[in-house]
């Protein structure tokens, strides 16, 4: 756990969150801010910077966060009607919180490009 790390702090259940699913080594919440009526955030417990430190890690890992998004989008029931999966990996791209996160975003049309 890193002591400043707002996500590990939602693992730890020191920050409250509303935990939608968790695996062995995921957990998922909904998003504080959601900019879609499903927005889901499926983090690592372990702290991992970004999408590439995942890719780095345990072996399955990345697999284990796609299996949880795909979970959760049919638990939600927007899996038919199609949803977005986003990693915003680095400032520049708009990540603001340095602990990995898999955005699971549904419930409405979703447009191309993002922005
Ligand atoms: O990809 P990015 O790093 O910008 O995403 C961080 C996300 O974490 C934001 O969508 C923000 O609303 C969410 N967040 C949250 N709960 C917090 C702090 C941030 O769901 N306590």
């Amino acid at each position: 756990m890193e002591t400043d790390c707002l996500f590990c702090k939602i693992v730890a259940k020191e920050i409250p969150a509303e935990i939608v699913h968790e695996t062995g080594r995921t957990l998922a919440f909904r998003d504080i801010n959601p900019q879609a009526p499903t927005h889901v955030l499926v983090i690592t417990k372990d702290h991992h910077a970004d999408a590439g430190a995942v890719a780095d890690a345990d072996e399955g890992l990345a697999d284990e966060m796609l299996k949880a998004a795909r979970a959760i989008a049919r638990e939600e029931g927007v899996a038919e009607a199609g949803y977005r999966l986003v990693f915003n990996t680095g400032a520049g791209a708009g990540q603001t919180v340095f602990h990995a996160h898999l955005h699971v975003l549904g419930g409405r049309d979703l447009r191309w490009p993002p922005g």
